[in-house]
């Protein structure tokens, strides 16, 4: 019943262009799923292609008359509507843009109807994660936000608590606002603080409205923060929180811009590191949500020397086959690499920072260290909202 993980995958979902000026470029999908296989690990996860969400799913989180408008952008992008976040620098208008924009979701939808339905107990859609879209504009190189669908599909299935937890660079704000007034769901966002980076929400005072107070979590790292900080701050906050909670299904966001070589960004988080937060992931979704687990990719602008490796991993995790770190590529994925892009592929499945050391929050914190301070100010605003000791 919840045998093999599967990967949605659909090569179509490489149409997501926002065109050649643009950072998210959709290579990096390519070289991930093209990495997956040279690493085998195809071979241990079930490969499916969900159909693209339909109307009534995107309404589930989007209003119609931004569908409407996202649609008439899609047959003529030069008559995208600005007002809706459509035809900006960011989220550009190109022919068919609803279409691959409705397949990312659809994948997404399909991942969680799947774990929801026992087909499978983990299911990863590395294309998904586009955490920043609003139920009514684009924002943030995101159109349809397929985390937020996937989550209110799970409700409209039945399920009564769901964690999202979303560790890109970014914060989470397009899932936050979705589920603002409702309790049945509790985001958790780790990511740069909003003083220094987009979209300028996170702060740790964000935690939902009068009737869902306690359901959304944010904690806003300083610029700069290294591996050791970024596990210690997703220790101390994440796995109190879930198992406050008791979510049925856990979701994450797995956005690879924390990379200390992402370019948008500025922390300073190596792969070893994400690797390990992945593990932590998947722990946490055996230990709270019967193992219920729904991981996403989402940002990550090192297109070719950290997103196909940090989302490798992600689905080795998943697959229950982890890359061991020190694993070589093999040569024939960084042929492909030089040939699509004229750049030299990374030659490891490590930054070479694995294992990543950290200190427990239990074992004591530093008022004057601006990592622990970050994480004082994220327990004091919520954990008493949940009945917890901050
Ligand atoms: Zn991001």
């Amino acid at each position: 019943m919840s045998g093999r993980a599967q990967l949605m995958w659909d090569e179509a979902v490489t149409g997501y262009d926002f065109g050649p000026e643009h950072p998210m470029d959709p290579v990096r999908l390519a070289l991930t799923r093209s990495l997956v296989g040279a690493l085998g690990l195809d071979r241990e996860v079930d490969v499916v292609a969900a159909r693209a969400a339909g109307e009534s799913t995107l309404r589930l989180v989007h209003r119609e008359d931004y569908i409407d408008a996202v649609k008439a952008a899609s047959a003529d992008p030069g008559a995208a509507d600005v007002s809706y976040g459509l035809g900006t620098v960011d989220d550009p208008a190109f022919a068919g843009m609803h279409e691959v924009s409705s397949l990312i979701a659809g994948q997404s939808v399909g991942a969680a109807e799947a774990v929801w339905r026992g087909d499978a107990l983990h299911a990863v859609n590395f294309a998904g994660g586009l955490h920043h879209a609003m139920p009514g504009a684009a924002s943030g190189f995101c159109v349809y936000n397929d985390a937020a669908l996937a989550i209110a599909r799970l409700l409209e299935l039945g399920a009564e608590r769901v964690a999202y937890v979303d560790v890109d660079v970014h914060h989470g704000d397009g899932v936050q606002a979705a589920f603002w007034e409702d309790p049945r769901v509790l985001t958790v966002s780790l990511h740069e603080h909003p003083r220094t980076l987009f979209p300028q929400t996170g702060w740790p005072e964000e935690t939902g409205a009068d009737c869902a107070e306690g359901s959304a979590v944010n904690v806003a790292l300083p610029a700069g923060t290294g591996d050791a900080g970024w596990v210690r701050a997703f220790h101390a906050v994440v796995p109190e929180v879930l198992a406050d909670f008791r979510p049925q299904v856990l979701v994450t966001q797995h956005g690879a811009d924390t990379h200390f070589e992402d370019p948008l960004a500025h922390l300073a988080v190596s792969l070893d590191a994400q690797r390990a937060v992945q593990v932590a992931c998947h722990e946490l979704a055996h230990e709270y949500a019967g193992g219920r687990w729904v991981a996403l990719g989402g940002g990550g602008y090192a297109v070719v020397d950290v997103v196909p490796r940090s989302w490798a991993h992600l689905v080795g995790i998943a697959a229950g086959r982890p890359v061991a770190p020190e694993t070589v590529i093999p040569e024939g994925w960084r042929q492909q690499v030089f040939a699509r892009t004229r750049q030299l592929g990374p030659i490891r499945m490590t930054d070479g920072r694995w294992p990543v050391g950290w200190a427990p929050w239990d074992a004591g914190y530093d008022p004057a260290d601006r990592l622990d301070q970050a994480v004082v100010a994220a327990r004091r605003a919520v954990f008493p909202l949940r009945g917890l000791l901050a």
